[in-house]
């Protein structure tokens, strides 16, 4: 075991600690990486504020980057010195692996919500090296260092700021493959938007690389919709100022879009996104919430012939889509660091109010404050 700083969640609803922890040595299919930087996600918060429930003590943070300092005998793809970024974590034996879909493993919760192992064993120990601290997605990334499975793993090119880039292993990943491997829409089909933070920004650019026509932007603050509008989007709506239903059939010739994706989670928001979907298309419901919402099954599903899809972790392999979102940023096609904003370590909390107050859209804590970016990104 090695000693390392992490930020503890003890309980809910508490501000996240920052404390001396113990990680376990990897076994022979593990990495372990030293975190430079993590972004700070609505899946961390929702479980660290009671929202969702999470065995505590834990370690959250799931868009971790950084550098592999050990490597497990029977790992082969990594090695001591890449740069990675981690995502989550499959089996890649099951049916869905096989099948090349592991966001739908079908181990994804034992791997990835469990908290352990998946032979029950924990990464992480408290100080007195015996209580178990549970790990988020495999990942714990609120850490200076973490223990991780190789399928955890994306190696990405040494000249990549690995301040920036931990946030395309969830949120930039989310909403990028919900239209990229969700949708998969044909040239200029139509799509709307609801909710301007990372999961429905990062939609909306790849909406735009994926040559939609109409891209609609909903959301109730007028300064994220003008981000929205930099972004990619071609039309932005203020729900509260004016009715979002009537104002999407004026833009579309009275169709609504073909794709449409909500990632507010609010009950009415979720039913608006499910009117606004046009005949034949397809509607993506992807908030991490418990909230429900109405379903006429004739006239929605049957005459209107929508269909509601499930899509976890945008269907994406981290693999392959993390390189393609840099190839992409490299371009100028997916500028997702404009919508970055760094904090220290210690100011994790501070970083996590910025978010949940919506003054700040995607907030990266730099733990490892000694790395330096081979291209310098003020
Ligand atoms: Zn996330
Ligand atoms: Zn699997």
């Amino acid at each position: 075991m090695r000693e390392v700083r992490a930020a503890v969640v003890n309980a809910v609803n508490e501000d996240y600690k920052i404390e001396k922890v113990y990680l376990d040595d990897p076994k022979t299919n593990e990495v372990v990486v030293r975190i430079v930087a993590s972004g700070i996600c609505h899946t961390d918060e929702a479980f660290r504020l009671g929202h969702s429930a999470y065995r505590l003590p834990a370690i959250f943070g799931h868009e971790g980057a950084g550098i592999v300092e050990e490597v497990g005998e029977a790992v082969h793809s990594i090695n001591v010195g890449d740069h990675v970024v981690l995502s989550y974590a499959f089996c890649g034996r099951c049916h869905s692996c096989l099948h090349g879909k592991p966001a739908t493993c079908e181990d994804w919760s034992v791997l990835n919500v469990s908290g352990r192992r998946i032979n029950g064993e924990a990464i992480f120990y408290k100080e007195d090296r015996v209580t178990p601290i549970s790990t988020l997605m495999a990942q714990s990334s609120f850490a200076t260092h973490t223990v991780v499975s190789e399928s955890n793993v994306t190696k990405i090119d040494k000249s990549v700021d690995l301040r920036i880039v931990g946030p395309l292993g969830c949120g930039f990943l989310t909403g990028s493959g919900t239209v990229f491997n969700g949708f998969n829409p044909e040239v200029g089909s139509t799509i709307t938007v609801f909710g301007t933070g990372t999961v429905g920004l990062a939609a909306m650019m790849a909406a735009n690389v994926a040559a939609a026509a109409v891209i609609i932007a909903v959301d109730i603050h007028n300064h994220r919709l003008e981000t929205a509008k930099k972004l990619g989007a071609t039309h932005a709506i203020n729900s509260r100022e004016v009715n979002v239903v009537e104002e999407i059939r004026k833009i579309t010739g009275g169709h609504g879009t073909n794709y449409v994706i909500d990632t507010t989670g609010v009950p009415v928001v979720m039913r608006t996104a499910l009117e606004v979907t046009a005949q034949g298309g397809v509607y993506a419901p992807v908030a991490v919430t418990d909230n429900q919402f109405s379903i006429t099954p004739f006239t929605d599903l049957g005459v209107g012939t929508k269909t509601i899809k499930g899509i976890l972790m945008g269907d994406a392999i981290p693999q392959f889509s993390i390189p393609q979102l840099i190839e992409f940023y490299n371009q100028g096609k997916f500028p997702f660091d404009a919508i970055i904003e760094r904090f220290d370590f210690e100011q994790i909390n501070e970083a996590a109010n910025a978010s949940n107050s919506g003054e700040v859209i995607k907030p990266v804590i730099v733990i490892d404050k000694n790395y330096i970016p081979k291209t310098y990104i003020p």
